[in-house]
């Protein structure tokens, strides 16, 4: 899309045609301004946004993560009981984008990934039994929208270029890894509890907080942390978002990558040994049940 140009964002219909294809397909389509359907896309608008998108329009707007959550997006839940997701919030009343203006995307530099990637959907897939993810690509052909009828013919790689996509999905691949990881691990993982739900929402989405959690002298007590890598992501929103990631990686799967200060790794071992305990105990009382009916029956 041209800079001066809004984009957007798939409508409640499904539109996403059915061919999937690479980064080499070539698509026929340009957005630009004095365009009939100028503004029409974020006029009805639908948008998720990733943890770099708020980490973005919040530096944008200077404000928290939590003022910019609170003003300007709604929450809702990726999958029934399980994490969330933030959606972009549309004017009250209304279903048009809160940054959208006669001019155009007012917030254009920083517009969300969703944005940049109309009228491609991206669409990242893991198999159960596949260790890495794959990404493929779909064209969404809205009637509303004339930019397919432009003339331009461009690669899939070159619009993702154009849009500053590289840099947009580097920064939310840890954010999409554990969104698939926890999606195709299904039943082995078990059921996040409460409290690993709230944590995924905060560190994806309320950066500031998150901040103010790993400078806390709780998060101290309970991980080893170096200090000088507390104080670099302590000092850098990107490498904080990233430690996020890397700490949910660690309370949702278990992928123990930050060490444990010596009075929690205690603790843990000491409930450990508790639990094992209590499970022999119990095992125990079974057979010993077991071997008392067996027992019965034979008398009979
Ligand atoms: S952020 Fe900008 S491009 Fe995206 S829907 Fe809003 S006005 Fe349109
Ligand atoms: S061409 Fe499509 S993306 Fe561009 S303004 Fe029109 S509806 Fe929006």
């Amino acid at each position: 899309m041209n800079e001066d140009t809004t984009q957007n964002l798939p409508f409640p219909v499904n539109p996403v045609l059915p061919q999937t294809f690479d980064a080499n397909k070539v698509i026929q389509f340009q957005c630009r301004k004095g365009i009939a359907c100028w503004n029409a896309c974020c006029s009805n608008i639908d948008i998720s946004l990733t943890p770099y998108d708020i980490l973005r329009l919040k530096l944008r707007f200077e404000i928290s993560s939590g003022a910019f959550l609170q003003q300007y997006t709604l929450p809702y839940e990726m999958e029934q009981g399980s994490i969330a997701g933030v959606k972009l919030r549309p004017i009250a009343n209304g279903s048009a984008c809160q940054f959208m203006t006669p001019q155009g995307c007012s917030v254009y530099e920083d517009r969300p990934t969703a944005c940049r990637y109309y009228p491609l959907a991206l669409l990242s897939l893991r198999r159960q039994d596949e260790a890495a993810d794959s990404t493929s690509y779909a064209l969404v052909e809205e009637p509303h929208c004339l930019g397919h009828r432009e003339e331009r013919s461009i690669t899939v790689a070159d619009y993702r270029k154009e849009q500053g996509l590289d840099d947009y999905d580097e920064l939310a691949r840890g954010w999409r890894q554990l969104i698939l990881k926890k999606k195709s691990s299904g039943p082995s993982i078990g059921k996040p509890s409460k409290r690993s739900l709230e944590l995924f929402f905060m560190v994806c989405y309320d950066l500031d907080r998150f901040s103010e959690f790993v400078a806390s002298a709780g998060f101290r007590q309970l991980y080893d942390l170096p200090a000088q890598e507390l104080k670099d992501i302590l000092c850098d929103d990107i490498a904080l978002m990233q430690f996020g990631f890397r700490f949910l990686r660690q309370v949702l799967f278990g992928e123990e990558t930050i060490a444990l200060s010596k009075e929690a790794a205690d603790q843990r071992r000491l409930q450990r040994m508790v639990k094992n305990q209590r499970l022999e105990t119990e095992a125990a009382a079974r057979r010993a049940m077991e071997q008392d009916e067996m027992h019965d029956d034979s008398d009979d």
